[in-house]
């Protein structure tokens, strides 16, 4: 376990007993030592849990880490995430579900998508079509992976509206925006709700999960943002 994987566990409190007896294993193992390590490794996960924190924090000061990155910030918890990823210290399915853990954590918008991603994949090999991400995008998840963080910088960069990640985009007239919900009696006398495109009322679309919806959006306010500057 990689110290920044550990550290970014812990600010997600995931991190179990057992991780920090690893972590501090496979520094020794590397040949890094200080006598708050070897404690730390020489811990029971079972026995002595309440002390392993303590323990870490000394670790910590005695190899110079930053015990308390500035990890209380859902967009710079995602950017470390992202930079543990490029640097090969997460597999792209740990991303997911740690992406997932920071949207759940603070419900940023610009984050939304991951935990869809996280319900289309336990979705996967039950026979249940999913609905939350599309389907045709998950031949690789290193590529979801890819261009999600990809979309996710360009969104930092955008002033986008309130609830954007609710946003359809309609697929007669292109509109992007927020839908006419209609509510529809259903054969069941239930009582459905239906998104129409508030331009033209038509009732097939594609929601902002779709990351191609998304890049058009973005290309919007790219577009404006890059025409200011020029001006
Ligand atoms: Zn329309």
């Amino acid at each position: 376990m990689m110290t920044e994987t550990l550290l970014l566990n812990r600010a997600l409190n995931c991190a179990m007993a057992e991780d920090y007896i690893e972590w501090a294993v496979e520094r020794l193992c590397e040949g890094v030592d200080t006598p708050n390590l070897r404690i730390l490794a020489g811990l029971n996960p079972k026995l002595e849990k309440d002390e392993i924190e303590s323990y870490f924090r000394y670790t910590c000061k005695e190899l110079n880490i930053d015990s308390f990155p500035r990890l209380d910030e859902p967009l710079t918890m995602a950017g470390r995430i992202k930079r543990a990823y490029e640097l090969d210290e997460l597999s792209a399915e740990t991303v997911v579900y740690m992406m997932d853990q920071v949207y759940t954590k603070y419900y940023e918008p610009l984050l939304f998508v991951w935990s869809l991603i996280v319900e289309e994949l336990s979705l996967k090999g039950t026979g249940h079509e999913g609905c939350f991400y599309p389907l045709e995008e998950f031949d690789s998840l290193d590529a979801v992976v890819q261009t999600e963080f990809s979309l996710f910088m360009r969104a930092c960069f955008l002033d986008l509206p309130k609830e954007f990640e609710q946003f359809i985009q309609c697929d007669r007239c292109g509109y992007i925006g927020q839908s006419i919900l209609s509510k529809k009696d259903h054969v069941s006398s239930q009582k459905m709700y239906w998104h129409l495109c508030r331009q033209c009322s038509y009732h097939k679309y594609h929601s902002m999960s779709d990351p191609k919806v998304r890049d058009i959006y973005f290309k919007r306010f790219e577009a404006v943002s890059r025409s200011n500057n020029s001006m």
